[in-house]
């Protein structure tokens, strides 16, 4: 970055009002010092710059630009090249249409299906997430612009979004919330960090000291602003004083009188105001003075290639799929005229285009020689079952070879502010597929939809299933490329379909009550707590089939370092097709006095294959692939013992296994007489010495008794015990306990 203006020597109140922006979308410029207004606008997916009236909710319209595939197709991506080549796109966007500040990547993990803005978020999983955001950061950065990595921090429900606690303890805040920002901190330096609306443990996101301040900043190194998400702020000087410095949108003068009061009374001191004017004001080097233009064809393009990385294929029975040469293909459900791409709400986009799946699959089906006949068959508004349209199309698919239904969500189920109430696809979409199903030769359902839909009821009757999830403006182009195996899907589940959603680790606390929000289920979030207690799902996070088959083999570790270790495997396209395959590296252990989930995705890599082609690739493991949050030390701490590093095709399907023994850290707690007598026992330093200090290292005193007493305190041993234990016997093993 480079220097900021020095604006500290401006009066109080005029750096009062440096604290929030002029208006909806921009700073206040600052004359004093020629520094221009800058300018924010949305954009996770696609760029939504307002140039006539605004809002933030996408009510009033914005500048068209093109909708690239949404966060949860990038998610599915599994591949930081395709996050990269959106933040890239994104960013000329933005340079071309004068925005300096883009309001994306949402990176909030996906901890219930159920919440509403889970299409603008890449996963329930936080390396993959993290992975992705640091991608799309820095391609976006690189453009010239900045961005505003979102929503810092445990923003996963609509529900009571602006008021609700979301009550987690710190360990699953470390492990599962927060690396997926420190990712993207640490590794791609955003301009900008938007605080988001709810609560953490009862402190507003955007006034919470704890996390704008001693994490953020202290810990992680954060040098940008904080800018709070849209009217999130309700104490301006509280706000200010936990390290939120720029108040958005503008215009609140209660907030600026706030301030002066505050000064005034001497609460705050016009110093106080300093770094944080100084941060609002560096932002103005992400302006770019270059004329740019934008090829909106080109982008399209990039649009349709990019989500043909993202959909997922979920089921290819009798191998179905790709359609093949010289069938008749009868195309059922209104998705397929009018496709359902992306989510509502402040992530909305004004797409330049839009292409049809029915469309490009007909231009393709005259080429292939295919007879594409179209049924309706369903009614997206959700009017509900129509016989005629069911009728037309059960004629339809009984005259094909095979017939495709696009069945999905509409756009005002899955939006910003709101939270899904269930799973569920309407059921007169689920009537049309099990009747199509009974009629057709063959059928194969696209889904397109947000968060993630039940599949069951009808899963077993069809023969293949195509997640399209939300897939952007060049989704219905993509899809037919899939369908007729010009392209080979490569996508997988960044998050697991359950079989129900009561099966959901969230369920028992979704979406909370009485404005708290209980992160109960701890960090077994996702595929964490399926795998652990191994409770079947529909299909498993990190799944995805191809139209080729890969062969994985001759894993090997090495240790590298303190506790890392390099991962090295090979795999082989071993089908007939050029193919993309997503190594999943997954570390297990029970090592430590923590418990662990069965596997956490560890590292990952996408690679591309010819038929046949073998490829030897290699994953890092650092430190903290190893670690877990000691909340007694206040750290990361890698315990020593056995690690099981496993090769996956999922999160449920281990491939190769490797076991490696780690040193790991020793942890040294100082005894009290308040400490259990099982801690006593198993001190590192005094351990052995406690033990004939109450002559207990004999025969007689079991391992058994031991146990028995290890979760009394020594204050409460030597009271009932009768021993005659020196007080100063105890207070040497103390001294000694201390850590080095
Ligand atoms: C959303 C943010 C968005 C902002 C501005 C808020 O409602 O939560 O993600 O950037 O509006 O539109």
């Amino acid at each position: 970055m480079t220097d900021s203006p020095d604006i500290t020597s401006l009066p109080a109140d005029r750096k009062a009002q440096l604290l929030s922006g002029q208006n909806f979308w921009e700073t206040e410029p600052v004359p004093e010092i020629d520094a221009p207004a800058v300018k924010l606008a949305d954009g996770t997916y696609g760029l939504r710059h307002q140039s006539g009236r605004h809002d933030h909710l996408a009510v009033f319209e914005s500048d068209r630009a093109t909708c690239f595939p949404p966060g949860v197709a990038i998610g599915s991506s599994w591949d930081p090249a395709v996050a990269a080549r959106l933040g890239s796109a994104l960013g000329k966007e933005a340079v071309a249409q004068g925005v300096h500040i883009v309001l994306g990547p949402g990176i909030n993990i996906k901890r219930s299906p159920l919440c509403g803005r889970n299409f603008e978020y890449y996963s329930e999983d936080p390396l993959l997430t993290g992975s992705l955001g640091v991608a799309f950061t820095n391609a976006l950065q690189a453009e010239g612009p900045g961005v505003s990595v979102k929503h810092f921090a445990a923003n996963n429900q609509e529900t009571n979004r602006q008021t609700i606690s979301s009550d987690v303890d710190e360990r699953t805040l470390r492990e599962i919330y927060l690396p997926a920002f420190e990712q993207v901190i640490t590794q791609a330096h955003p301009a900008t960090v938007m605080a988001s609306y709810n609560k953490i443990n009862g402190v507003f996101a955007s006034a919470n000291p704890w996390l704008l301040t001693q994490v953020l900043r202290d810990e992680w190194g954060f040098e940008g602003a904080v800018v709070s998400d849209w009217n999130a702020v309700t104490d301006r000087v509280a706000s200010l004083l936990a390290g939120m410095d720029l108040e958005m949108p503008g215009g609140s003068a209660a907030h600026d009188d706030d301030i002066r009061a505050a000064l005034a009374e001497g609460t705050l001191k016009s110093s106080d105001l300093d770094a944080s004017v100084q941060r609002i004001a560096a932002l103005t080097q992400f302006i770019s003075d270059q004329p740019a233009s934008v090829d909106y064809d080109a982008h399209h393009h990039i649009a349709r290639e990019l989500a043909a990385e993202c959909a997922v294929l979920l089921r290819n029975e009798h191998h179905v799929l790709p359609i093949p040469e010289n069938v008749r293909v009868a195309v059922i459900g209104e998705f397929a005229e009018s496709l359902r791409y992306q989510g509502g709400g402040s992530a909305h986009v004004n797409a330049t285009r839009v292409d049809q799946p029915l469309d490009a699959m007909r231009d393709i089906a005259l080429e292939h020689g295919v007879a594409v006949t179209y049924a309706q068959g369903f009614s997206i508004d959700g009017a509900g079952a129509d016989p005629a349209l069911l009728a037309n199309a059960l004629e339809a698919a009984r005259r094909s070879d095979v017939a495709v239904i696009f069945a999905g969500l509409g756009e005002v189920v899955e939006s910003e502010g709101i939270d899904r109430p269930n799973i569920d696809l309407p059921v007169d979409q689920v009537e049309l597929i099990r009747a199509v199903a009974d009629v057709a030769h063959r059928t194969v359902v696209v889904l397109s939809n947000g968060g993630v839909v039940s599949l069951e009821g009808w899963h077993d009757n069809v023969d293949a299933i195509l997640e399209g999830f939300l897939l952007g403006q060049g989704g219905g182009h993509a899809i037919a490329d899939i369908l007729f195996g010009r392209v080979n899907p490569s996508g997988k589940l960044a998050e697991t379909i359950p079989l129900r959603l009561n099966d959901h680790p969230s369920s028992l606390n979704f979406p909370g009550e009485q404005g708290h929000v209980r992160y109960g289920e701890g960090v077994l979030v996702g595929y964490r707590y399926f795998s652990t207690f191994d409770t079947p799902v529909r299909y498993p996070f990190g799944h995805g089939l191809t139209y080729t088959q890969f062969a994985t083999s001759d894993l090997q570790v090495q240790l590298t370092g303190e506790d890392t270790a390099q991962v090295s495997v090979d795999v082989t396209n071993t089908g007939k097709r050029a193919g993309k395959h997503v190594v999943q590296v997954y570390v297990a252990t029970d090592s430590g006095p923590v418990r662990r989930p069965e596997r956490e995705l560890r590292a990952f890599s996408k690679v591309a294959l010819e038929p046949g082609e073998t490829r030897t690739v290699q994953l890092e493991l650092p430190r903290r692939a190893f670690a877990y949050w000691d909340v007694q030390h206040g750290r990361w701490v890698v315990a020593a013992g056995e690690y099981r590093i496993q090769v996956a095709d999922d999160a449920h399907t281990v491939v190769q296994e490797h076991v490696i023994t780690l040193t790991g850290d020793r942890i040294v707690t100082e005894l009290t007489m308040d400490t259990a007598m099982g801690e006593w026992f198993d001190h590192p330093n005094v351990g052995e010495k406690v033990k004939d200090a109450l002559g207990f290292s004999a025969a007689e005193v079991s391992p058994e008794h031991l146990a028995m007493m290890a979760s009394m305190t020594m204050r409460q041993f030597v009271n009932i015990s009768g021993l005659d234990i020196p007080t100063s016997t105890l207070d040497d093993l103390i001294l000694a306990s201390r850590p080095d």
